[in-house]
């Protein structure tokens, strides 16, 4: 079965080097620390695979509730999606808030859609908290509609929460255009409760602060392999090992084969961003002049916002290759063009992309893998704030929390039936949708 396992997946490349991606991102953080790599033998009560936002999460709430945590990162702290991603932190799921009823019951239902309506405040309470330094913004998150049809969708949506306490609001098409800047859209919802934050300063800062609380983070030190050993795990790096009671594994769309199947349970998308220069004023004042951050209702979602810099970064689905530059960009150009086209001279700079982890039912999952062996992962691309908090409920759990007070649903890995074909159904789902918003948003 082991075999079979591992003949099917097709685990990510993971580089040799170390460095992070040239990104804006890199390029306007705060210097990271330069941690140390895993030599020799460390025992630990929680072991913690990944340094994203799970892992770094994870590893602050063990540390803060006087665990002895060891952190391993193949990489550097943010090498995945967490130092790549757009930094917008939006409540919710892709469900709407009834559909989460439906779909968890009346008893779960409302407790999901309670917890992860606060992820927010979750991200932005660390910020404060840890005084972690990532020009957070909460100036809420707007979800402009490109049709009447999805203006009718984010109307239900922005209802569904309002009834449930959260401050959100539906905008007519006058107020959408001038808060974004552009009069492309039917109208929007915003909803008050999110904002955005530089993503890679946000999970060095959750680094250092778990650092602070008494965590040992190591990076360059991927784990090679996970097994069991005399009642607790054993995890080897190249250069060391660790014997701990329980680990978390936080490797989301870079999962690779460490445990057989883990990887097959997500489908990793490529996610690509472009940033200009700062916007001149007399081009940039009309743009998204009080600082909320965007993503439309396109199927193929164009997502935006100014940095600190005052710069546009814009994102959007790429094509599945690691390696994308700027002649890869012509759908973020063509996007801009039609937002703003007082930028049509304002060049893009910077390019980056990243992996993002899709799952068949649209929702992150969280599983005991085996006992005392628990993964978060499939955000969806919604990872800055549910990461963070699937981060925290993992290292509950590793701690001895029961399921039950964890407010959603701890499930079985169920790798995806027929795998090897679900990059061949993406491209042709990707081609289809493209064609789709088209036509809806003429
Ligand atoms: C371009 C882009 C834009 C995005 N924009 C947004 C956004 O605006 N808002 C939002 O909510 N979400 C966004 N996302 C999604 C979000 O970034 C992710 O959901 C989130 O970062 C996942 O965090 P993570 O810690 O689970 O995984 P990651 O950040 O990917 O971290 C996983 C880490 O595990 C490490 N690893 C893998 N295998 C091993 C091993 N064997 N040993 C040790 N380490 C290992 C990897 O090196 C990696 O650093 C975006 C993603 C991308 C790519």
């Amino acid at each position: 079965m082991a075999a079979l396992d591992f003949a099917l997946v097709s685990p990510p490349r993971m580089p040799s080097r170390s460095s992070l991606p040239t990104t804006l991102w890199a390029a306007t953080a705060v210097d990271d620390r330069p941690w140390p790599r895993l030599e020799g033998s460390l025992r630990a009560d929680v072991a913690i695979i990944g340094g994203g936002y799970t892992g770094c999460a994870a590893a602050l709430a063990a540390a803060e509730r006087g665990a002895k945590t060891v952190l391993v990162e193949a990489q550097q702290i943010g090498w995945g999606a967490s130092g790549r991603s757009g930094g917008q932190v939006i409540p919710g799921l892709k469900y709407d808030p009834d559909e989460i009823d439906t779909m968890f019951g009346p008893e779960l239902g409302p407790r999901v859609t309670a917890a992860v309506g606060g992820v927010a405040d979750e991200v932005f309470g660390l910020v404060d908290k840890h005084g972690i330094a990532c020009d957070a913004v909460r100036k809420g998150w707007l979800q402009p509609a490109i049709s009447a049809r999805t203006l009718a969708l984010v109307e239900r949506r922005a209802e569904q929460w309002s009834r449930r306490g959260a401050d959100v609001a539906v905008l007519d098409r006058d107020t959408t255009a001038a808060l974004i800047g552009s009069r492309i859209y039917r109208g929007s919802w915003i909803d008050r409760r999110a904002g955005h934050v530089q993503p890679l300063a946000y999970v060095r800062g959750l680094a250092a602060a778990a650092s602070r609380a008494g965590a040992t983070v190591l990076t360059r030190s991927p784990a090679t392999a996970l097994r069991p050993r005399d009642g607790r795990w054993r995890i080897d790096t190249p250069s060391g090992e660790i014997v701990a009671d329980t680990v978390v594994i936080g490797t989301n769309a870079h999962t690779d084969v460490l445990w057989p199947g883990l990887s097959r349970t997500v489908v990793p998308m490529v996610s690509f961003q472009a940033a200009t220069g700062p916007l001149p004023p007399d081009f940039g004042a009309s743009v998204l002049p009080e600082g909320q951050c965007v993503s439309d209702t396109r199927r193929l979602l164009w997502y935006y916002r100014r940095d600190a810099g005052g710069r546009l970064v814009m994102g959007g689905r790429a094509p599945f290759r690691d390696d994308l530059g700027a002649a890869d960009a012509v759908h973020l150009r063509a996007a801009v063009d039609r937002l703003y086209p007082q930028l049509a001279s304002v060049p893009f700079e910077t390019y980056w992309s990243g992996r993002v982890a899709m799952t068949k039912d649209s929702i992150p999952h969280l599983h005991e893998l085996a006992p005392r062996l628990w993964a978060g992962l499939g955000y969806n691309g919604r990872g800055v704030g549910l990461a963070t908090l699937f981060g925290r409920w993992l290292a509950e759990l590793a701690l001895g929390a029961s399921p039950a007070d964890i407010p959603y649903p701890i499930t079985p890995m169920r790798p995806i039936r027929g795998y090897v074909f679900t990059r061949a159904v993406a491209r042709g789902l990707i081609r289809y949708y493209r064609l789709r918003d088209r036509l809806e948003a003429r």
